[in-house]
């Protein structure tokens, strides 16, 4: 398979799940596909798609990409075609001849072409092998993007029931779902979910004040890049498109407003890297896999979590470190509010809200971003670990975790305000409660009596928005409780009331300072010779436009930046670098080669020698790449061997390991690791450590133990009681 991988697509390894799920494609069985967008579903059906002798069929809802697909697989010498109704019917005759004849690998299909009887008697003339249905949860009236056009895939199962199904989708709750699979009547799927954790996008909200200089910053970081800004109105899409031309930014609206030939075409700029910046609303972003985004803004915050992050995962899905900002305001919480008011159906209103106040929430977290937004769909987060016995240092990609928030000891504060809340009954939202906190003799608190409690007045250290914040904080911390509605009240949980009770004390992150002035950004950058770069996308433009494809079709940002950072001096360095499989070596390396030797030449550049297996960017430096490591992790697991056995063969700390452990769990991967349980008590005890500490946290733990566990054992502990 990684040959083929190689060959047919210039990649040394594969994505995180891809060779699981190609494998088990192999075997014949249905399965069902869970990956986030960028994750690489494609070449869970391209691949067998190679293998196979006969046809893979693939569905996919969106007649722009079809044609994109198609033109990128034969670019990497496959022969792929689609048919839609963009085809005149001559055309389509041709093709079905064509795969009549068995010479096409992979054929693209619109969904209503099932519909025609003709169509169907067609295929049953055909050797399908594989049938892929791309975007799956369009098949569901409870996703959220029907297409009733996806009914007619029903009829896979009865007509074709040998052919195996994958089913795909970067989107789908638990009802979404088995939908799926009853719906297309999958003969008992396989399920494969990989972590939706985009590792390489930086998660950053700041405050919308000075928002158009901030933006004219993050633009010129990016100046000649790919961006992306998202915007409230249609209105605003135009304005700021405007305004940044005027800057000299080549910058574009994009709209369900503007008509369908200067959208399109817009689009299509876009695409071909000749405007670098799409201003639009929400209507964009479904029918492009531009690979190379490199900034996503919101300008106006989304109205839900599902949006944003469906969003920002536009953003590099070739790997590459991406930046998405979004600007959070209160003023903005109005306008969504103001829309969401007009909702006539009170149960979709009271949905709107509820999904209103998790996107606030995220905004206002004081915790890492990625931990929130993962714990949102489900997922638990853990940060990689820097060494043994280390503290765990963040995301290191949030602005959260890039600008930690020292802290300060809120116990006092704490016990306050949890004991207001309990005084005045449980009934009131935050603003009441910081009210009474600060004395102040409003109507209501006169009323309800409360001037008279004894936390009347108590505070007078913090003002009201810091009792906000750390109120928020403790919701987070779930010593509080909020309730979901439009005028949310807070009541305190059974933690908080321990807490109140015991000789504890309490630290939390201050408020969040925003630095002015450009905040420190990821540093995952990598190093490559930036003119040389310049030189090399000029000619990918070059040849893209002489083919009719998109740049990125010639080669993604991923090869180029390989291309500047070895110098590859000939045809076999040149096979090495990634993305250069056999049909691109030969159509490109000539043209390619030569603007690199004279650079090299005029420059006096040493070129760098290539390893033989070239390592995705980002990983350690070390002969093997991540998913070598872990696989090696889990035979020796296999074969019950001890973590510091482990550990010492692989030469990592135990700590490591223990992070393999985990993933490989996330990942689904069937693992028996009961033999490394920690004994009955011992893991009692830290079941207990976590309960009282929370689990955000190691080193609470690890003092709340007196230090009688290591941090290993903790994490291990934590793996057996979840
Ligand atoms: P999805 O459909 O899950 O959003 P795609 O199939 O469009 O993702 O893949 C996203 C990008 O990742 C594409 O540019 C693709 O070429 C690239 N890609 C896929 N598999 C690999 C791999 N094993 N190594 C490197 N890049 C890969
Ligand atoms: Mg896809």
């Amino acid at each position: 398979m990684k040959e083929l991988l190689k060959k047919y697509f210039g990649y040394d390894e594969f994505r995180p799940l891809q060779e699981e799920v190609i494998e088990h494609v192999l075997s014949g069985k249905d399965c069902f596909v869970l990956m986030p967008t960028g994750g690489g579903k494609s070449m869970c059906y391209q691949l067998p798609a190679l293998k196979f002798e006969g046809l893979t069929l693939v569905v996919s809802p969106l007649i722009a990409l079809m044609k994109d697909q198609v033109d990128a697989l034969k670019t990497n010498g496959v022969s792929a075609e689609f048919i839609n109704s963009s085809l005149l019917p001559a055309q389509i005759g041709q093709i079905q001849e064509k795969i009549i004849s068995g010479k096409t690998k992979i054929l693209y299909i619109a969904p209503e072409r099932l519909a025609s009887p003709d169509f169907v008697s067609f295929l049953k003339k055909v050797d399908v092998k594989l049938i892929a249905i791309d975007e799956a949860h369009c098949i569901s009236q409870w996703g959220h993007d029907f297409r009733p056009d996806y009914r007619n895939l029903k009829l896979f199962k009865s007509q074709f029931p040998k052919v195996p199904i994958i089913a795909l989708t970067a989107t789908a709750t638990a009802k979404v779902r088995e939908d799926i699979v009853r719906q297309l009547a999958l003969n008992d799927p396989r399920l494969f979910i990989s972590s939706f954790n985009r590792e390489n996008l930086s998660m950053i909200v700041t405050r919308k004040r000075k928002a158009y200089e901030k933006l004219l910053g993050l633009l010129q970081k990016h100046k000649n890049e790919s961006v992306i800004i998202y915007c409230f109105s249609r209105k605003d899409t135009e304005k700021i498109a405007m305004n940044l031309r005027a800057e000299g930014f080549n910058a574009l609206p994009y709209h369900a407003g503007l008509n369908n030939e200067t959208r399109k075409n817009n689009q299509e700029l876009f695409i071909k890297d000749e405007a670098s910046i799409i201003v639009a609303t929400i209507a964009f972003g479904m029918g492009i896999d531009k690979p190379d985004v490199r900034l996503v803004v919101h300008y106006t915050f989304p109205k839900t979590i599902e949006g944003y992050y469906q969003e920002i995962g536009r953003a590099g899905r070739d790997g590459l470190p991406s930046e998405c900002v979004l600007f959070y305001s209160y003023g903005d919480v109005r306008k969504h509010e103001f829309f969401i008011d007009q909702i006539e159906d009170s149960v979709e209103q009271e949905k709107s809200r509820e999904k209103l106040r998790q996107i606030i929430e995220y905004c206002e977290t004081v915790n890492c971003r990625r931990k929130h937004v993962l714990k949102y769909f489900g997922e638990e987060y853990s940060f990689p670990l820097v060494g043994k016995d280390e503290e765990q240092k963040g995301c290191e990609a949030c602005d959260i975790c890039l600008n930690p928030n020292s802290m300060f000891d809120a116990t006092e504060i704490t016990k306050k305000i949890i004991s207001c809340v309990i005084r005045t009954g449980s009934r009131f939202g935050r603003n009441y409660i910081a009210d009474v906190l600060l004395g102040k003799s409003s109507q209501q608190i006169i009323d309800n009596q409360h001037n008279s409690l004894s936390v009347f007045g108590i505070v007078s250290d913090f003002d009201k928005d810091e009792i906000n914040q750390i109120m928020k904080s403790l919701i987070a911390y779930e010593f509080l409780h909020t309730s979901i509605g439009k005028y949310p009240t807070v009541s305190v949980t059974q933690k908080g009331i321990q807490f109140l009770k015991e000789k504890e004390s309490l630290e939390l992150p201050k408020a969040h300072q925003e630095s002015e002035g450009g905040e420190k950004v990821s540093k995952r950058r990598t190093k490559y010779d930036l003119d040389l770069f310049e030189k090399l996308r000029a000619l990918r433009k070059q040849i893209a436009d002489q083919n009719n494809v998109p740049p990125f079709m010639i080669f993604s940002d991923v090869s180029l930046q390989e291309m500047t950072r070895y110098f590859p001096a000939d045809k076999n360095s040149f096979s090495k670098i990634e993305g250069v499989g056999v049909k691109k070596l030969e159509s490109f390396s000539e043209a390619f080669l030569a603007v690199i030797n004279r650079y090299v030449k005029e420059n006096n550049i040493q070129s760098v020698e290539i390893p033989n297996r070239i390592q995705n960017i980002n990983v350690e430096n070390n002969n093997f790449t991540v998913s070598d490591r872990y696989r090696k992790t889990k035979e020796m697991l296999d074969k019950k061997m001890s973590i510091s056995k482990i550990a010492d063969i692989q030469g990592f700390q135990e700590g490591t390991i223990v992070v393999h452990i985990e993933k490989l769990i996330l990942n689904g991967e069937d693992i028996d690791i009961d033999y490394l349980k920690p004994a009955q008590e011992r893991l009692k005890k830290i079941k207990t450590a976590f309960e009282k500490c929370g689990d955000e946290k190691l080193k609470p733990v690890f003092e709340y133990l007196k230090g009688e566990y290591s941090y290993d054992e903790i994490r291990l502990g934590k793996l057996f009681y979840k």
